[in-house]
């Protein structure tokens, strides 16, 4: 049980900041998730903490106590590695108890918690096995196992499913998750693959070029990202992002990009802006007055079953140029729905939907003000749509 606090960590190899003033606390019993793209320093972190590297500036502290200068092995941590760093030579067994026999503990004892973690881990049967007669799958709950004999602090998870294909990737996250759960030890995961973030962290950590961009609930990023980066990087498919001006013209302000208009708050300053529409918040149908109402010429349907992915080309807003390149927008239906490439429907997005980054990819608060007197405007076919977009004004 452990808390864990990275206070102001910085780490350079030679001229290269890989990890920029990294602060985050870790409450006793959290699962929480360090995601980000290839490169952002997610691995350097977790490594700093288990004592692998050393922070250039910045101290660490496990219970509040500065573990900053404690030797790798004196943290009772536990990591799993991406690659599992099982000793080839040595049985499943043996495998799991190393960390046991180094601490000299009775081999009878070692043999009983070894039995216990891996019936824990349904991999009892495999005991006796050296590591090269072990699929991939069985890898891992043997690298699990070995941290769970230890009964760490905390485990510290180094992209430890990414070997696995996609079915035993779903339940080994199930698995893991339920394991720390019932265990209760803090934990720390670091991931590039936002669906293991989103279904396992009760905090997520979004990093992007060494730097915090975003912590909070799962949720909490996935409803209220603050930057572009933090919105397209979360949900599959990702955020629709139209990149458009903040206009503030006759008496009002506006968002304009080649196929929409939209009503702002009239403080909101002009420049650069990207308007940000997650797929699922698309939804068929003329909506109402509250809604952003737009136009869409279907281009490719992807039936999934359970759900359809349909592309969308928005074009031809009032103002746009005839040239102006269509916008292509996915929305994500419930259900299957008989849609074919050329058809015209329209589409609305509740207010508390649409979300507005500045000219700097971070989030406008309070930006879309929309009115109850919204009038809709019949555009040009511009892109062979009969209409494009409802204007608020
Ligand atoms: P990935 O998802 O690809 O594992 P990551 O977010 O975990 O990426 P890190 O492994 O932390 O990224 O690497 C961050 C940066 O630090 C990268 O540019 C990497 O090349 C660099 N780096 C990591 N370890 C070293 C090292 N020992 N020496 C020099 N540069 C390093």
């Amino acid at each position: 049980m452990a808390t864990i606090a990275f206070n102001n960590i910085c780490k350079s190899f030679g001229e290269n900041q890989v990890v920029r003033d990294f602060n985050l606390t870790i409450e006793d019993g959290e699962f929480v998730v360090l995601v980000g793209p290839s490169g952002c320093g997610k691995t350097t972190s977790l490594r700093m903490l288990a004592g692998l590297e050393a922070p250039t500036s910045g101290r660490i502290a496990l219970n509040n106590v500065d573990i900053t200068d404690v030797p790798s092995k004196a943290r009772e941590l536990a990591m799993v590695f991406q690659s599992y760093a099982l000793y080839p030579h040595m049985s499943v067994a043996d495998n799991i108890g190393f960390a046991l026999s180094l601490q000299k503990r009775p081999a009878q004892a070692i043999r009983a918690e070894v039995l216990a973690a891996a019936k824990r881990l349904e991999i009892d049967h495999l005991l006796a096995r050296k590591p090269r007669e072990l699929s991939g799958g069985q890898r891992q709950r043997v690298a699990v196992a070995r941290a769970i004999v230890r009964q760490p602090q905390a485990f510290l998870f180094d992209e430890p499913l990414s070997n696995l294909d996609a079915k035993l990737r779903h339940s080994a996250r199930v698995e893991i998750r339920k394991l720390q759960q019932q265990l209760g030890t803090t934990a720390l995961y670091v991931t590039h693959d936002q669906i293991e973030a989103m279904t396992m962290a009760d905090r997520i950590v979004v990093m992007e070029g060494g730097c915090i961009r975003q912590v909070g609930t799962p949720m909490e990023l996935y409803m209220h990202p603050n930057s572009v980066f933090v919105a397209s990087f979360l949900g599959a498919p990702p955020t629709n992002c139209i990149a458009g001006e903040i206009v503030h013209a006759a008496g009002s302000v506006q968002f304009r990009s080649d196929s929409l208009r939209l009503a702002l708050h009239p403080e909101t300053p002009r420049g650069p802006a990207t308007l940000g529409i997650r797929p699922e918040s698309l939804q068929p149908g003329e909506g109402s007055a509250v809604h952003l109402q737009l136009q869409g010429a279907v281009r490719f349907v992807e039936a999934l079953g359970a759900e359809t992915l349909v592309d969308l080309s928005i074009a031809g807003g009032a103002g746009a140029s005839p040239q102006a390149p269509p916008t292509e927008l996915t929305a994500r239906l419930p259900g299957h729905h008989r849609l074919a490439s050329g058809d015209i429907l329209p589409f609305h997005v509740a207010k508390q939907d649409l979300r507005l980054f500045g000219s700097d990819g971070n989030v406008l608060v309070d930006a879309v003000a929309v009115t109850d007197r919204a009038s809709e405007e019949r555009m040009g076919d511009g892109g062979g749509l009969q209409r494009a977009v409802t204007e608020y004004v």
